[in-house]
């Protein structure tokens, strides 16, 4: 069984995603982590996001255990992670890993951008999970403790318009996914609304 969950940056994916999890049971894999790993790997190294020969063997070279989350969790990390995200390549090499581990048993909750378009088109349940861009400011300055919401308003809205306008695995819902729109949602109703998709 897998459960595909795509969205936009803050929109609660990674919570629903994960409280689906536990709810059945299932392996659980943050798909933007990997693309964040990336990035840091870079900016560790002093390199370029858009350098694709670097990007490419850093994501041919990753291992998923040599980081810290709260490394990866930065707005700067979010940016690059969007940057070299656009590199066929790099997609290339960590859709390896993802279809890796999809054939984990009894079942996996994978969120991303491409999950029920590109990495699982053969998931049984597809959700797509959105929000407002100033809703998902607002979560995301929250997060962050950060002062300025408009600078979180503007950071997600240029990784919203990148993410969707690449050539390679645009963010886009799948025609067979069932859109939760959580702008007037708190989590719980987040998640009651994604099991009840589940359960359909
Ligand atoms: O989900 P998260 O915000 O951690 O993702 C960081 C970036 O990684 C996204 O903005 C997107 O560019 C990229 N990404 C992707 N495909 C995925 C997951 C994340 O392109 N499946």
């Amino acid at each position: 069984m897998i459960i595909a969950v795509d969205g936009p940056a803050a929109a609660g994916k990674g919570t629903v995603a994960r409280a689906l999890a536990r709810h059945f049971g299932y392996h659980f894999l943050d798909t933007g982590s990997l693309y964040r790993m990336v990035a840091f790997a870079l900016l560790r190294a002093r390199q370029d996001a858009s350098d694709v020969a670097a990007a490419t063997a850093a994501a041919r070279g990753l291992n998923p255990q040599g980081f810290r989350d709260e490394d990866l969790r930065t707005e700067e990390v979010a940016a690059a992670a969007s940057v070299v995200a656009a590199i066929p390549s790099v997609r290339a090499a960590l859709l390896d890993l993802q279809r890796a581990f999809v054939r984990k048993g009894p079942g996996a909750v994978l969120d991303g951008r491409d999950i029920g378009t590109v990495v699982c088109p053969e998931a049984e349940v597809k959700l797509f999970i959105t929000a407002s861009p100033e809703v998902r400011a607002r979560r995301r300055q929250l997060e962050l403790g950060s002062d300025s919401y408009d600078a979180v308003l503007a950071e997600i809205r240029a990784r919203d318009e990148r993410d969707r306008n690449r050539a390679a695995a645009p963010l886009v819902h799948a025609a067979d996914a069932v859109v939760i729109d959580t702008s007037e949602m708190n989590i719980d109703e987040a998640v009651a609304a994604a099991i009840a998709a589940v359960g359909r």
